[in-house]
């Protein structure tokens, strides 16, 4: 099969990821990959002009065939036809005579797309085509398609794109008759491209398709927005100013809603939700007058551009500013994030999912016939999945009709389950309620503890529940420094305006270490007794979990355990059986794909470099793994597969073919991250100094230990975020077993064991796990679950290299 990729619409983070994943793994499946420039633009003008087709594939074929020691694959012969570099470079023509000039659809290698994913928006361009939108446009990429024997065409862009996307396709078979007719093209040709297999991935800042989760780009541009929310944080406290911004969305709150939640910010205007007060000034100003009335020095108001009230009136950034300067006085300014949503490096997230992505979409145009339908990639939850182009497109467009119809109700409803809980999220967050929601015998004392390292989103999980509380009427009671803490009676409760700034706040607010219950559980169920909890929160990883376990095991002995108790994962090594994703793991992530991206430049200046990155995650090995495929490291080295002198061998010839095959003066630096419980004896200083000693002229070797920088400063948005969501659902189980409690007609209440539960991330729900139940399914040894979602993607990894090629 031949296969082309283009990017089309706005340019995001992650099209760059998108294809280099289409081309590499397009390749290791057998397929010609191709690229067309400009967007459907490049589709409609085609190649005007004859150019060589390609380079020698390899720069030295007599050695490359010596390092091939006669194994066929699919690399050598698909490794560079030189235009990957000037793709990259943005440059038309090359000193070797190659030119990109007249050409748009261009043959690309796997090394033609080397180094690409820390690039931002797309190197293969993009554009609007005006062309594309008419049936002759359309004739002509067909033809040009045909011409170059392309039957294959994957789309990444945003709902236009992908809706003429799935217009190319329903006309197809009428082009190519056309095609025939006029003479353009052969019978035979006409036979062959009877069909034509198209896929969509969502390449959109703004998160705007429907049936799936999140766009690629919309992580990195949330980051972007909240970058800009965290610095301007600090001048308007200092000023004690009020400032509006404006963020991208059209049609779509989700960037400003997001934001809203993870920057914390004091009000939020978005198209699906216009405010339900009449006049909405009054709304606004009363929640705002509020928060400065409890000492608040800032106020921040995110309005998404599409932004309008009930009868779609637009809502300006600008008035907003009048409004909140006349009506409360307040020193208010206007920032417009613009374009710098769009553009810089992709964050890790935006580098893992298109590279899944374009994987489930080089399978599905393999499995394509003309009897299914063309399929959007998408992901719930944790999971890529397929939906039919032309659903996702019709939802799409029913959320803007329903806007448009003022149906908001319905706006609101098409979205995905998560955008409404977001919403909830937001409110329960930012706003600072005038009544108590629960009657006085309902209400609780919340003990909220951080045990374990520190992670992101712990002080956002910490805000969301102490908001919560003084919501519903119940008392947020800080321990400080976890159970050692607790013995010293390191307690004092906590005010709304006292967490206000956590979202933003890496490390642990409260003090974290690793002790546990057992160290004196007798004088721990005393202090539950004296300070009267009726319900806690444990904020950590593993010790987190074993905390829980103990407490709910020493049950039967102390009454005051008997009382809800949760566990809600934080930890940057997402070590704790049964979640996919723990607090941390994604602010961990970006801070391995920060170093790295350092790293790997620098090891490719030296041109022959393979640096060893050692990384945290004790005998977890999901950010070593993870760290592996967004950073497009070359190997992975793991404690759940260990290291044996076997492994190291056959690694030592994959980078001596892999080196052998760069073009001469081009060696590229390679990474290889290995966790740092990987072996005891195959250290990550042994390991270099064998890749320095084995790699003689061909390769260097260098080290470097990320240790505690792994814990990332400042938390990512997406961390915050999830911190806000699991943590809220946190405090309704609690209130819901306190409630079941009460209802136990004896004065000592005997707490059921699935009222100590931990909190799950289960593909696309949160599930409740007691914490019994998670016993069953931990490796308590070695600290890490027994069943582990991502163990395959190291296989990826290594294919992506070339490594399951090659040897
Ligand atoms: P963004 O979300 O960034 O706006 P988008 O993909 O929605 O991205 P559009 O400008 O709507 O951006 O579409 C990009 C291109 O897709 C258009 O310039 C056009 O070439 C093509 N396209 C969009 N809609 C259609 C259509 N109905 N028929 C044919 N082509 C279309």
């Amino acid at each position: 099969m031949k296969i082309a990729v283009l990017t089309s619409g706005g340019d995001s983070a992650g099209m760059n990821a998108v294809v280099r994943s289409v081309v590499k793994i397009g390749i290791l499946r057998g397929c010609e990959t191709w690229i067309v420039r400009e967007g459907y633009e490049g589709l409609v003008r085609g190649n005007t002009q004859d150019y060589v087709p390609y380079d020698a594939p390899l720069a030295d074929p007599i050695a490359a065939k010596r390092a091939r020691g006669g194994v066929k694959s699919a690399i050598f012969e698909n490794l560079r036809f030189g235009d990957g570099d000037l793709l990259r470079d943005g440059t038309l023509d090359h000193p070797n005579g190659r030119s990109l000039k007249g050409r748009y659809i261009v043959r690309a290698g796997f090394d033609d797309v080397r180094g690409w994913f820390a690039e931002g928006g797309t190197l293969i361009g993009t554009a609007r085509s005006k062309a594309f939108r008419t049936q002759e446009g359309r004739l002509a990429g067909a033809h040009n398609l045909v011409k170059e024997g392309i039957d294959a065409l994957v789309v990444c862009g945003g709902d236009g794109s992908l809706t003429g996307a799935d217009i190319f396709r329903a006309e197809w078979p009428t082009l190519i008759d056309t095609l025939l007719a006029q003479g353009l093209i052969t019978q035979e040709q006409h036979a062959k491209h009877g069909h034509l297999r198209i896929v969509g991935l969502v390449g959109s800042i703004d998160n705007d398709m429907s049936m799936t989760d999140l766009t690629i780009g919309a992580p990195t541009a949330l980051q972007r927005i909240c970058e800009a929310i965290d610095n301007i944080n600090s001048t308007a406290a200092s000023h004690s100013r009020a400032f509006v911004l404006e963020v991208m969305g059209r049609h779509c709150g989700w960037l400003a809603l997001l934001a809203g939640v993870s920057a914390g910010a004091d009000f939020i205007f978005i198209p699906e939700k216009p405010p339900q007060a009449n006049p909405w000034e009054d709304e606004m100003c009363e929640a705002i007058q509020r928060h400065r009335e409890v000492g608040k020095r800032k106020t921040i108001v995110i309005v998404a551009e599409g932004a309008h009230d009930a009868n779609l009136q637009p809502i300006r950034a600008e008035y907003v500013k009048d409004v909140l300067s006349e009506r409360l006085g307040l020193d208010t300014r206007v920032t417009t994030l613009g374009h710098t949503q769009r553009g810089g490096r992709p964050c890790a997230f935006d580098r893992i999912l298109p590279t899944l992505q374009g994987e489930e979409a080089v399978k599905a145009l393999l499995e394509s016939t003309p009897n299914t339908p063309s399929y959007m990639i998408g992901v719930r939850e944790n999971k890529i999945t397929r939906v039919p182009l032309i659903e996702a497109v019709a939802m799409t467009k029913a959320v803007a009709d329903a806007i448009a119809a003022k149906d908001f109700a319905k706006a609101m409803s098409l979205r995905d389950p998560e955008f409404l809980q977001s919403l909830d999220n937001f409110l329960t967050t930012s706003t600072l309620y005038k009544e108590k929601q629960l009657t006085p015998d309902k209400r609780m004392r919340v003990a909220i503890m951080h045990i374990g390292a520190p992670a992101g989103g712990m002080n956002a999980a910490t805000r969301a529940a102490v908001r919560y509380c003084l919501k519903q009427g119940h008392t947020p009671l800080a321990v400080h420094n976890g159970f050692r803490g607790l013995l010293d009676d390191l307690i004092h409760e906590l005010s709304w305006l006292g967490v206000d700034g956590w979202t933003a706040r890496g490390g642990s607010e409260l003090g974290t270490n690793r002790t546990l219950p057992d160290v004196d559980l007798g004088a721990v169920a005393s202090r539950f007794q004296e300070h009267n909890f009726h319900a806690l929160v444990l904020i950590g990883g593993f010790e987190a979990f074993n905390a829980l376990l103990i407490l709910e095991n020493g049950r039967k002995h102390y009454p005051s355990f008997n009382i809800p108790m949760v566990h809600l994962p934080a930890t940057i090594s997402n070590n704790v059986p049964m979640t996919e994703f723990s607090l941390g793991s994604d602010t961990s992530l970006n801070a391995l794909v920060d170093a790295c991206d350092s790293i790997k430049q620098s090891a490719s200046a030296s041109r022959n470099r393979v640096f060893v990155v050692e990384t945290q995650g004790g005998k977890c090995g999901y950010i070593a793994t993870m760290g592996a495929l967004a950073t497009g490291a070359s190997l992975v080295y793991t404690s759940e597969q260990g290291m044996d002198l076997d492994l190291l061998r056959q690694d030592v010839k994959f980078l001596k073919i892999r080196y052998g095959l760069d073009a001469k003066g081009r060696s590229e630096g390679r990474l290889v991250i290995r966790n740092e419980c990987a072996s005891s004896v195959y250290t990550t200083d042994m390991v270099t100094k064998m890749f320095k000693e084995e790699g003689g002229t061909l390769f260097d070797s260098r080290s470097a230990s990320l240790g505690h920088t792994l814990q990332g400063g400042v938390p990512s948005p997406m961390d915050r975020a999830r911190a806000a969501r699991l943590s809220l659902r946190c405090m309704a189980f609690l209130e819901e077993h306190h409630d079941r409690l009460q209802l136990q007609p004896s004065r000592v209440k005997t707490a059921p064991p699935e009222s100590a539960a931990v909190i799950t991330i289960q593909g696309s729900a949160l599930k409740w796990v007691p914490v019994q139940e998670m016993v069953k399914h931990a490796d308590m040894k070695n600290r890490r679950g027994k069943k582990l979602w991502w163990a395959g993607i190291k296989d990826l990894v290594e294919a992506l290299s070339g490594r399951s090629e090659l040897l």
